[in-house]
């Protein structure tokens, strides 16, 4: 999988979504406190089949498997 900038070939940091488990602290209703473990793992890493834009320019980038 790569991500590649349609702008320039030199642009090579990307905003995609993932996937991470989080624990939170809640009240007694399950209302959010707090964040208790920032990521205890990450579900999804990056995948192809969501947008990737890039950091540089702000294009949508296009990723090839
Ligand atoms: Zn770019």
């Amino acid at each position: 999988m790569r991500a590649i900038c349609p702008n320039h070939k030199n642009h090579k940091r990307f905003v995609t979504v993932v996937q991470i488990t989080q624990e939170w602290i809640v009240d007694e209703i399950g209302d959010f406190i707090e964040v208790s473990h920032e990521c205890l793992e990450t579900k999804h890493g990056p995948r192809e089949r969501n947008t990737w834009t890039c950091c540089e320019c702000g294009t949508e980038a296009v990723v090839q498997e």
